[in-house]
């Protein structure tokens, strides 16, 4: 049997990690550190389902406690790595207890950016996302007639101002970039997505940054924009993006860089500590990368649990991502960085479309709209290295399944 490992972090990657292990039939000795006080659990419902109370925390957890001592998994919840000692491999935990570890691995996660208090980011009524806990204050917030106000158009704020017009609130998004969407999708789908809301009656302004928050009594009740005029709120919800969590790693001397730096096997410039999920910073086509989804969050444990129980298979992501607004469902294949091309392709159904993105003549990345032949198709292709002939793609009438002979 091999040395303890030491999983730092307790979200969706330190899961897929120990249960593919496990799954593996490797029995070494491991203790997860998880700072939040529940088992992991799946975060993508924070910001649909589970924002709208459709769903309970239980049933978000991928397995109930009887599972990790059946494994013989120590788990240890509200407890944070404090420090690590490469040389002696120990790790110091905020209980005030030791651990030695044969092999550490990072799944340490992001912090969402907040607002800075000098502009109102330290006033009651202003939310982010990112566990049960702040979904759970939210929630309580969402009431008929209420005022929000969404700042960024990424998916937390597109994904919660969707919920919060479901609930009958009043909407509101600002975002800085001249369009929704900017980092993560192309001009076609932002406009798709843009007319999607404003649809639904949310007013959505791109092009616009806050100047601050104003509050009253330390409760927000207004926001100055960066045009100068104001606008009432009674709540606000902050998606600005992420931050890797890489401090830990910095401070025990590994390579970092906006996240921890990893080879194509998940290993850190420490061979014997390994990072993985939306902390890590992984080569992909001669670029270094975070990839801020679930999928690579699984998928790259699950790899470094395949290296550590004996392959050397490297991680190679399929990058795949989803978004539910409304009775809006958005599945995207591929990743569509560096795009310089996309072709926007009706779907059978009405509202269902699909946008399909080209690098250098090369497909790359199709965003599906309320079209799932299209993801489907798009994911095969990709799956194989074909670019489908550009011409059959556009026409309607074009059976998706033929692109794939
Ligand atoms: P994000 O994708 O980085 O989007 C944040 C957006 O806010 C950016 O467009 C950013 O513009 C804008 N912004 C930044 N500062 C602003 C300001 N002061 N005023 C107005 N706009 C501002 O991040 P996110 O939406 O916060 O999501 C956080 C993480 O959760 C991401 O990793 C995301 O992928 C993940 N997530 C994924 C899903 C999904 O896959 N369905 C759902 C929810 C969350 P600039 O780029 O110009 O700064």
């Amino acid at each position: 049997m091999s040395g303890r490992l030491v999983v730092v972090g307790g979200g969706q990657a330190a899961f897929a990690l120990v249960a593919k292990l496990r799954a593996l039939k490797d029995e070494r000795p491991v203790t997860i550190v998880a700072s939040e006080e529940s088992l992991p659990y799946q975060r993508p419902p924070l910001s649909k389902k589970y924002l709208l109370r459709e769903m309970t925390l239980d049933r978000l957890l991928y397995r109930p406690e009887a599972w990790y001592s059946e494994h013989d998994i120590d788990i240890r919840l509200s407890t944070t790595v404090t420090r690590i000692d490469r040389g002696s491999k120990h790790v110091a935990l905020s209980d005030g207890s030791v651990l030695g570890y044969e092999t550490l691995a990072f799944a340490t996660g992001a912090t969402p950016r907040r607002l800075p208090a000098p502009i109102g980011g330290d006033l009651a009524g202003v939310y982010v996302v990112r566990d049960f806990k702040d979904a759970d204050l939210l929630a309580e917030e969402m009431q008929p007639g209420r005022r929000a106000l969404v700042i960024g158009g990424g998916y937390i704020g597109l994904e919660a101002a969707a919920v919060a017009r479901t609930c009958g609130m009043d909407v509101t998004v600002i975002e800085m970039a001249d369009r929704i969407l900017q980092r993560v999708a192309s001009a076609a789908t932002s406009a798709i997505v843009r007319g999607i809301h404003r649809s639904r009656g949310v007013d959505i302004r791109e092009g616009m940054g806050l100047h601050r928050l104003i509050g009253d009594n330390g409760r927000v009740t207004a926001a100055e924009l960066a045009d100068g005029s104001t606008i009432a709120v009674d709540v606000v919800i902050v998606g600005i993006g992420i931050i890797a969590n890489d401090a830990l790693a910095h401070e025990a001397g590994l390579e970092t860089a906006n996240g921890i730096i990893v080879d194509s096997h998940g290993r850190t410039s420490d061979p014997a500590i390994f990072a993985m999920g939306d902390c890590a910073v992984l080569p992909w086509q001669g670029m270094r990368i975070r990839l801020e989804s679930v999928q690579n969050a699984v998928d790259q444990a699950e790899a470094i649990a395949a290296i550590l129980a004996g392959s050397s298979e490297p991680y190679d992501p399929k990058p795949w991502f989803w978004s539910d607004q409304y009775d809006v469902k958005l599945q995207i294949a591929g990743f569509g960085l560096g795009h310089d091309e996309t072709l926007v392709r009706p779907g059978q159904r009405e509202g269902s479309v699909s946008v399909w993105y080209f690098r250098q003549g090369k497909f790359i990345a199709v965003d599906a709209i309320n079209d799932a032949k299209a993801y489907v198709t798009g994911k095969k292709l990709l799956e194989a290295g074909i670019t489908p002939d550009r011409a059959k793609l556009a026409d309607p009438d074009t059976d998706l399944k033929s692109l794939l002979a």
